[in-house]
């Protein structure tokens, strides 16, 4: 898996976390990124910023601003693409079937085979 992204738009990329999106209802991968908007105080522009963050849904898209409180949490589940790469590695790993073996010649034996296709066992 591969994500690009432009600066255009994004400000700085902070990294990614996997939370529940509200559009999709379910957990997705978030693109997380912050940018500086120069404050205004009546009407002059100031050299003071403010820093807003953004989490981007990676599957619809939409985009949340996080709330200063949630900041620290958002912070603490950031993660590098090489490790939401690992951790999904790990998701994806958990949710797959175990490997089935044959419970006579013990080869290894596909899912939803009735006869073992080495040794012509029944399966179950
Ligand atoms: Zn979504
Ligand atoms: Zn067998």
């Amino acid at each position: 898996m591969v994500f690009i992204f432009g600066n255009k738009g994004y400000g700085d990329p902070l990294g990614y976390i996997v939370t529940r999106c509200q559009k999709c209802k379910t957990d997705r991968i978030f693109f997380v990124h912050q940018v500086r908007e120069k404050l205004t105080l009546y009407f002059v522009p100031t050299v003071q910023y403010k820093v807003k963050q953004y989490m981007t849904c990676l599957n619809c898209n939409e985009r949340y601003e996080i709330a200063d409180g949630l900041k620290p949490q958002v912070a603490e589940r950031l993660m590098t693409e090489e490790q939401l790469k690992t951790t999904l590695g790990e998701i994806a790993a958990q949710t797959m079937l175990p490997p089935l073996h044959c419970s006579t010649c013990a080869s290894p034996i596909d899912h939803g085979m009735k006869f073992c296709p080495y040794c012509g066992a029944k399966t179950s």
